[in-house]
């Protein structure tokens, strides 16, 4: 395991993050902010991890602008900017949630929900202890923690290493292990406490090569093995490669033979406005250490 460079990847994912929060104004594009983004993680000499996901207000995760999104922020959004970067496969994954209305304390929630649970993650700890004081400290203020989303381990080239850290108290948990790297990611919610699934997706990941009918759906199939593997890609990320017509007809039969998997866009159960703050950790002897601390 090359923790120089999940700590390498961290310290590239935090600097874009505070460029990336500051981006984010009325008035500016989402598919700015998610391009400039993306742009920075290469320039940085990086790959993003996973598209950049941008979500507002009821919307918990998975939105990302395809390549002919028109919206803006506006006064009142809270948006979550969730951004992954990768070195070799080793990943940084990192959220905060900007405020553009009145929804301090629903940020806060989130935020001081993941600085308790770093304080408790060390070896012999118990995941579900983690996820009892993120649901503990969210209560705190008033709110629900979002119960059917959860941190995750990470391994190389992999964003969901197995064990998760979940955001409520669970009646079963795992021991957290020395050397084992986590993603933390509290959400909470002033609605159910639970996101559910929209109809359409934007972002996809590679599954298996399957047979296909359409030429389009081939080369693009080719085209994310080849580039993305198992990481997720976004439509934006293939849009050039055909005409839109095509490009959602080749995702389609994609989706439909298996061969790639699709993250519906999550939204809050009752509309509730959501907020997110996620750290990457890699479990020390004594605690742990935050690779994506700016
Ligand atoms: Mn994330
Ligand atoms: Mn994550």
């Amino acid at each position: 395991m090359d923790y120089e460079k999940y700590i390498e990847a961290g310290k590239i994912a935090a600097g874009i993050m505070e460029e990336g929060i500051a981006m984010i104004k009325p008035g500016v594009k989402l598919l700015r902010v998610a391009n400039d983004i993306e742009g920075l993680i290469e320039e940085r000499g990086a790959k993003p991890a996973f598209p950049v996901n941008i979500s507002l207000n009821a919307v918990a995760a998975h939105y990302s602008p395809d390549a002919w999104d028109e919206s803006i922020f506006e006064k009142g959004d809270l948006v979550k900017l969730d951004l992954g970067v990768h070195l070799d496969g080793y990943i940084a994954d990192i959220a905060k949630s900007k405020d553009l209305g009145e929804n301090k304390d629903l940020v806060n929630a989130s935020t001081e929900a993941l600085e308790n649970a770093i304080d408790a993650m060390k070896p012999g700890a118990m995941t579900n202890e983690v996820g009892a004081i993120i649901e503990e400290t969210i209560k705190g203020y008033g709110f629900r923690p979002v119960s059917n989303l959860t941190g995750h381990m990470l391994r190389q080239w992999n964003l969901h290493g197995g064990i998760i850290i979940p955001n409520v108290s669970t009646r079963h948990g795992d021991q957290i292990e020395e050397g084992s790297v986590f993603a933390i990611e509290p959400f909470a919610t002033d609605g159910a406490g639970r996101v559910v699934d929209e109809t359409n997706a934007i972002i996809f990941r590679y599954i298996a090569d399957r047979p296909v009918r359409m030429k389009e759906a081939r080369d693009i199939l080719k085209h994310v093995k080849t580039n993305f593997g198992s990481l997720p890609f976004a439509e934006r990320w293939v849009s050039g490669m055909t005409s839109r017509i095509k490009l959602t007809q080749a995702l389609r039969q994609l989706i439909l033979q298996k061969a790639l998997y699709a993250y519906h866009i999550l939204r809050e159960k009752e509309h509730g406005t959501v907020s997110q703050a996620e750290h990457t950790v890699i479990v020390k002897e004594d605690g742990c250490e935050v690779t994506t601390r700016a």
